[in-house]
C-alpha cells in the first residue's frame, strides 16, 4: 500500500493520488484545492476534500509540490516545482498566469548582503489587468 517518494518518504496512497493529480494537470497551470479534489475524485471516488487538503500540506512540504504565493489572491493554488518564475495575477477576473522571469540571484545576494538579512525566497508578482479584461473593458 506504500511507495517510496522521490524524496525516500513514505506516502498513503491517497496522498500518492493527489501528487499525481498536480503532476499531470498542474504544468504551467495553478489549480484549486477544489480543482485537485474534483481530479482526484475521478480515479478515486471516495476521496474527501480534508484529505486533499492534508496531502497538499504534506506535499508542499516535501517540496513534491509547490504553493502559488500571489497577493491579493482569493485562494491558494498548487504547480508543480518549476524553475523560479514570476507570476502575474489579474485584479479583474482573478487568473493567475506563469511569467518567465525571476530576479538575478546576484541581485538577490547583493540586497541579502548589504541588508544583512538570511533570504528564503525571492517572489515576484505583477498584477492588473489581463488581455482578456483590457479587450472586455477598454481603459479610457
Ligand atoms: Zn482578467
Ligand atoms: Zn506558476
Amino acid at each position: 500500500m506504500h511507495a517510496l517518494s522521490p524524496t525516500g518518504h513514505r506516502l498513503p496512497k491517497n496522498y500518492r493520488l493527489v501528487n499525481d493529480v498536480v503532476h499531470e494537470h498542474g504544468h504551467g497551470r495553478h489549480l484549486a484545492m477544489a480543482d485537485i479534489h474534483a481530479l482526484a475524485k475521478r480515479s478515486q471516488p471516495t476521496i474527501g476534500f480534508t484529505t486533499v487538503y492534508r496531502a497538499l500540506n504534506r506535499l508542499s512540504r516535501l517540496g513534491l509540490i509547490a504553493e502559488v504565493r500571489v497577493p491579493g489572491a482569493d485562494m491558494t493554488y498548487y504547480e508543480t516545482p518549476a524553475d523560479p518564475h514570476a507570476h502575474f495575477h489579474c485584479e479583474s477576473c482573478g487568473r493567475i498566469d506563469d511569467l518567465d522571469y525571476h530576479l538575478p540571484s546576484g541581485d538577490v545576494e547583493r540586497i541579502a548582503g548589504s541588508y544583512g538579512i538570511d533570504v528564503r525566497e525571492a517572489l515576484v508578482t505583477i498584477s492588473g489587468r489581463c488581455p482578456a479584461c483590457r479587450e472586455a473593458a477598454p481603459a479610457t
